[in-house]
């Protein structure tokens, strides 16, 4: 497994599979990566002849008083568990190297990005935008791998790369999950032990509102209200948001007739947790449309 940390030495790379005719698949992390990533990574092996990964922990998506110091990082061990899987190279670019002079672009969804985690998160999907952006241009892979754990970014990327023309194809991959319905996330490692008990709770609120949606309900509010009720009942989680809103464009339906998109995201002392799922409406409601 190659490992790359300067732009050159991944576009000579680039350009070498180019001349062989390989097809390339990239998957983007922040690293400390866990079954969710892999999962992303086994997706990308079988849609093109090599595949990438990409750990760089991007300073542009957090703002001043989130968590990059604190976001977890273990190189070594990321680099084992990709050459387990059989990666074929992995970039991991210093801040310095992506960033030699602070960007003057910005990119913006037409508020888009002020929606879900943006609301909390103001300068996050700016800068998600400007590394995926980056990202893409200095390995052009055919296609890229995204998790559906992360809603609303696979749904700006998509945006980004239809209306920029990136010739890459975007694919999103379902979320991983613990046993007890808690998504992986690097950041699980920062709860408190009661906070881990807690956190089910999320996906437990997710299934609720699927249910209430699946057996007829098709006012968002009320979707809401059942879901808001089994977070609020752990004192640990404190909701930011909850959502019902449409999977293809985050607006909010005032009836529920297509697919939705339910989201949460909660703080606990230290950490943040987002969870989403969509529903495809079952035929009770189609029925009544
Ligand atoms: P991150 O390292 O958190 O930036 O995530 C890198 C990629 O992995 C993103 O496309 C995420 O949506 C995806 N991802 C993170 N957690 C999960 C999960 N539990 N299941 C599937 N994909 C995930």
């Amino acid at each position: 497994m190659e490992i790359f940390s300067s732009i050159e030495h991944a576009r000579c790379a680039r350009l070498e599979l180019r001349k062989r005719g390989s097809t390339l698949a990239l998957v983007p992390t922040m690293g400390y990566l866990h079954e969710g990533h892999l999962s992303l990574v086994r997706k990308a092996q079988s849609l093109a002849d090599a595949t990438w990964v990409s750990i760089f922990v991007n300073p542009t998506q957090f703002g001043p008083n989130e968590d990059l110091n604190r976001y977890p990082r273990d190189l070594d061990r990321d680099f084992e568990l990709l050459q387990i899987e059989g990666v074929d190279a992995v970039f991991v670019p210093s801040a310095e190297e992506m960033y030699a002079k602070k960007p003057i672009i910005e990119v913006a969804f037409s508020g888009l990005e002020n929606m879900l985690c943006g609301a909390s998160r103001p300068v996050h999907f700016g800068g998600v935008g400007i590394v995926v952006t980056k990202l893409f241009n200095i390995i052009e892979p055919d296609v890229a791998v995204f998790g559906q754990k992360d809603a609303q970014q696979a749904l700006l990327i998509r945006r980004l790369v239809d209306d920029l023309s990136f010739a890459i194809r975007i694919e999103v991959a379902p979320t991983v999950r613990e046993a007890d319905g808690l998504a992986l996330s690097s950041r699980n490692v920062n709860l408190t032990d009661e906070e881990r008990r807690a956190a089910p709770a999320i996906h437990r609120a997710l299934i609720e509102g699927q249910r209430t949606i699946n057996t007829g309900e098709n006012n968002p509010d009320r979707v809401l209200e059942v879901m808001r009720k089994i977070i609020g009942r752990e004192e640990l989680l404190r909701l930011d948001y909850a959502v019902c809103v449409s999977a293809d464009d985050l607006s909010t339906p005032k009836k529920i007739t297509g697919p939705v998109l339910l989201a949460i995201a909660v703080n606990t002392s230290a950490t943040r947790l987002i969870d989403n799922i969509i529903v495809e409406l079952g035929s009770p409601i189609s029925g009544r449309r």
